[in-house]
Parts: structure tokens; C-alpha cells; sequence
């Protein structure tokens, strides 16, 4: 499954929840995206509808579970929150489509994970607000439709390509969530630190957004164990405290993570730094391929630790340094 490699406490969870902005205003970054929405929103605000279907594609952590909430806080409508795993049948979904109120926001987290025999019935759902119940077995059996109340479906996956096209096309709109820059980062600690009563000075910040991958989630879960050190050791958070504290947790210096650097590790040490195919660099670290390919690469072509060729993954020169490895002669992508 694709989730987070550190698995997260109740109490970080609610913590969580209390920094989500709850408005496109207090949303960091993603202008574009923001800007679609708003328009999106607006429109169907001002003829009394409720708004098309939203995909939100990108990596984890990104901001796709609190844009869902921000589009029902908008409208003015509740949302209703299902994941993708959690329909394994065609009725799990039909129970959750026929008690939603007129305009309610579902969100199906992980939407590429639902089972087929569900996601027929939401084309129809999504089209006609409208689905077909089966009853009976056999030559007796009937279908039976079933009216549903309008609604807005906002589904989250890590990448838009997951999906098979005709769900791909029911969305009035996708939005791909790209990672966050530096300054963007900041502000989402700056927001944070005032949140969490902890005073930060504006290197401090940079020091914890360089290491954060580019997400906000990263960079609050960082903000927490800078937190944590402060309290421990006093002193306030100086650029050394932040440096101590995550250097006390392994946070590389580029923000890579485990998964990133088992990754890397195998291109330039398994595969003399490639070209390797997605599928053998997926066994060689033992996850999914999908995880790798929406996950891992994103971020590290980002930063340009790897290149994708029509042969394969390949490790740039920047990787044999910041591994502390030389390259072979003719390496280099
Ligand atoms: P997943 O798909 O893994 O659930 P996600 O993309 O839905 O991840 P969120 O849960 O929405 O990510 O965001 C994670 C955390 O990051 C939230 O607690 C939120 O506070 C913070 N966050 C995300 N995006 C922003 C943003 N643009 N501005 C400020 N904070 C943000």
C-alpha cells in the first residue's frame, strides 16, 4: 500500500487535523490548482449547483485529503470521507451513494484501488446521479434504479494514469499537485510554528524546509521533532538545534527518505548506476512498482538524482556525489 514509511500516532494524526487549512486563502502554494478550484467553485456557487467532479492527482502528503475538506468547507456542504480500499464490492459503494444528502462532498481517497465492479456503478453515479441495484440471482434477477441525490465526487490518487479512462473522464476537472519549492515550505512552517507556539528564525525555517521533499507533511512532522528538541534541551530553535534534531532522526540533508535512498542504493551499487528497468528496481527494494513509479521517482528526478530514459532508470553524476561514491568512467546521464 502506499503510505507513509513511518507510521504516525493518534496524537500526530490530531495534530495533523489542527494545522489543515480550512480555506483556498490559508492553502500554501499550488496556485494554480487554487485558482482552478476557486473558479470551479464559484461558478457552481452562483448557479445554485453542486460543483463537478475534482481529481486530485500527485504524491502523498501533498495536500489532496485537505483540499477534499477545503471544497466542502467552500460550498458549504458536509463531506463524507471513503477510501478506494474500503470498497471491495459493488454494495459498500451503493450503501455510501444512496445516503448522501443533496450536494454532499465524497471523497474516495486512493480512488485507483476501488474494485471494478464498483467503479461501473459510479460512471453511472457520477453521469446520471443514478445507480442500478441488482436484486434477485439468477433468470429471476431485476435491476432496480435508484435516484440519487446530486453530489460532488473529489477523488485523490498518486497518479491520474492509475485510472482506467472512462473514470479518468468523468471528472469535470483534474488537478495534478506538483511538489512544494523552498519558500513555499517555509510558509507552511512559518503557519505552523505560530500554530505550535514555537518561535522560529527564518534560517531555521530554511534549514527544516531544504530537508522536507518538497511536502508540506514532511515538513510539519520535521517542525514536531524540532519542536520536541527544543523542549528537551531548551535554548530556542537555532539553526544547530534543528540540525542536531534531525540529524537525530536520519532526515537527510536533500529530505530524501528510507525508501529513496534504498532506491538510490540499488541504481548505483546494484545497477552500476543503471539503466535499470522500473520492475527489476522495484524487487531489488521489495515494494510495488506503482509505489516506486508515483512515490519515489517523482521526487528524485526533481532534484535530478534521476533521469528517466526508454532504457530505464539511470543515476545522474549529482547521485554518485551526494552518496559519496565515484562514478564509473563513462557514467553520468
Ligand atoms: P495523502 O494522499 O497521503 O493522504 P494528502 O496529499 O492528502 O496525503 P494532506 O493529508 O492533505 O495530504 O496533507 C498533509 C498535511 O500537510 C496536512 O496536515 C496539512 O496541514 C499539511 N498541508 C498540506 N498541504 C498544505 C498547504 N498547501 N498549506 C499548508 N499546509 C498543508
Amino acid at each position: 500500500a502506499i503510505s507513509s514509511p513511518d507510521p504516525e500516532s493518534d496524537q500526530e494524526l490530531a495534530f495533523e487535523g489542527a494545522l489543515r487549512p480550512k480555506s483556498l486563502d490559508e492553502f500554501v502554494g499550488q496556485t494554480k490548482v487554487r485558482g482552478q478550484l476557486e473558479l470551479l467553485l464559484k461558478a457552481a456557487a452562483m448557479q445554485n449547483r453542486a460543483p463537478d467532479h475534482i481529481l486530485l492527482a500527485g504524491p502523498p502528503g501533498l495536500g489532496k485529503t485537505t483540499l477534499a475538506i477545503i471544497v466542502a468547507l467552500e460550498s458549504g456542504k458536509p463531506l463524507r470521507m471513503s477510501s478506494g480500499p474500503a470498497i471491495q464490492h459493488a454494495g459498500d459503494l451503493a450503501a455510501v451513494l444512496s445516503s448522501l444528502v443533496p450536494g454532499e462532498v465524497l471523497f474516495i481517497d486512493e480512488i485507483h484501488r476501488m474494485a471494478r465492479s464498483a467503479e461501473e456503478m459510479l460512471y453511472l453515479a457520477m453521469e446520471d446521479f443514478r445507480i442500478d441495484i441488482m436484486v434477485g440471482k439468477g433468470a429471476g434477477a431485476t435491476s432496480i434504479p435508484l435516484e440519487l441525490a446530486p453530489f460532488t465526487l473529489v477523488g485523490a490518487t498518486t497518479r491520474a494514469g492509475l485510472l482506467p479512462n472512462p473514470l479518468r473522464d468523468r471528472f469535470g476537472f483534474t488537478a495534478h499537485l506538483e511538489f512544494y519549492d523552498e519558500p513555499e515550505l517555509e510558509r507552511v512552517l512559518a503557519r505552523a510554528a505560530d500554530l505550535l507556539g514555537l518561535e522560529l528564525s527564518g534560517d531555521s525555517r530554511a534549514e527544516i524546509a531544504r530537508r522536507s521533499r518538497g511536502t508540506p507533511r514532511i515538513a510539519n512532522r520535521l517542525l514536531r521533532r524540532v519542536r520536541d528538541y527544543e523542549l528537551v534541551h531548551g535554548g530556542g530553535a537555532s539553526v544547530a538545534a534543528v540540525q542536531a534534531a534531525l540529524e537525530l532522526y536520519d532526515v537527510d540533508p536533500l529530505g530524501l527518505d528510507r525508501l529513496d535512498r534504498a532506491v538510490m542504493h540499488a541504481v548505483l551499487m546494484r545497477f552500476d548506476g543503471g539503466p535499470v528497468g522500473l520492475n527489476t528496481l522495484a524487487v531489488s527494494v521489495g515494494e510495488e512498482a506503482e509505489t516506486i513509479e508515483s512515490v519515489v521517482e517523482p521526487f528524485l528526478v526533481r532534484i535530478g538524482l534521476l533521469t528517466r530514459t526508454p532504457r530505464g532508470r539511470v543515476a545522474s553524476r549529482e547521485a554518485w556525489k551526494h552518496f559519496g561514491l565515484r562514478p564509473p568512467a563513462a557514467s553520468g546521464a
